[in-house]
């Protein structure tokens, strides 16, 4: 088949499966599945490109049309200039979640041992470990499958600062945390009821450990809070819904104070905790 008109079913199907940037789509995935530029997607728009490839690329599309998120399918995401492998065992990371970094990252650049909670595809962890070379990260999961993606993906890119541990929120992990100065997290938050009216995209992709926060999406912070030896840094990420209910929690919390930051979009999404003077 041609590549014109290889590009061109694959804008129609996309387009017809309700995808605005269908041309984009066409374009990142020609990038990837075919090895073809933006500009050779132009001046080589005559060549014919051999059935196994176009199989193959036209499985993207697919997959694309029929709701995946591009992320899975590409099977990377770019964050804070580390590309990450993924796949449908992790979260793919999120805007805000470089926001949150880029937070401890103009904070913290001098502190040495850092511990990222429910680590994922092991982006927090990635990123601090790469921009702060001098630091050593903890890199946390209660999945399995996430921790060996996050382990592999620190390879990939080159970091050896990491050290990863399987374990359930910070409950366990009392002989290392001693050491460790500033704790990172993005742990699940969604309320269990609102979880039926995620973006499909969200609901019917991403992984519900990594999402479900519980009835009143505290759980984790609930138990975190609990366990949160004195005289640490925290750096949480959470649902813009939830500042009341957290207010509520860190009432109990003793030795520590708290501020609420925004996003980019204008949301209150993190919450920084340090020791009181
Ligand atoms: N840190 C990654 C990021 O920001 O892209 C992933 C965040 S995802 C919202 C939450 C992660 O926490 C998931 O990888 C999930 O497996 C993990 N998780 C959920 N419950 C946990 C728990 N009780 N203890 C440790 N990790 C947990
Ligand atoms: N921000 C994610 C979403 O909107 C939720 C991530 C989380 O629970 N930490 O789908």
């Amino acid at each position: 088949m041609r590549l014109q008109q290889l590009a061109e079913i694959s804008r129609k199907k996309l387009a017809e499966a309700g995808i605005d940037n269908s041309r984009f789509v066409v374009l990142l995935l020609a990038k990837e599945f075919l090895s073809l530029s933006g500009a050779d997607m132009i001046l080589k728009n005559t060549e014919e490109i051999e059935s196994p490839l176009a199989n193959r690329y036209l499985a993207a599309v697919e997959r694309v049309a029929s709701g995946e998120p591009i992320d899975y399918v590409l099977g990377f995401r770019d964050f804070l200039g580390i590309r990450l492998k993924l796949s449908h065992s992790v979260l793919i990371p999120r805007n805000e979640t470089e926001e949150l970094v880029e937070i401890v990252i103009a904070s913290e650049n001098s502190s040495r041992v850092f511990a990222d909670i429910g680590t994922g595809s092991g982006a927090i962890a990635c990123a601090l470990a790469s921009h702060i070379p001098s630091a050593i990260v903890y890199a946390t999961d209660i999945s399995k499958e996430a921790l060996a993606l996050a382990e592999e993906n620190a390879k990939r890119n080159g970091i050896h600062n990491i050290k990863f541990i399987e374990a359930n929120n910070i409950e366990g992990l009392d002989s290392f945390l001693e050491h460790v100065e500033v704790l990172v997290s993005n742990p699940p938050y969604i309320r269990t009821t609102d979880m039926n009216s995620l973006d499909l995209a969200v609901r019917n992709h991403e992984p519900r450990i990594a999402l479900d926060g519980g009835e009143d999406g505290l759980d984790f912070y609930r138990k975190f809070f609990r366990h949160l030896p004195f005289g640490k840094r925290v750096y949480l990420e959470i649902s813009q819904y939830e500042t009341e209910g957290l207010i509520g929690l860190a009432r109990d919390l003793r030795g520590y104070c708290y501020e609420f930051r925004k996003d980019f979009l204008g949301n209150y999404r993190f919450m920084i905790l340090h020791p009181e003077d």
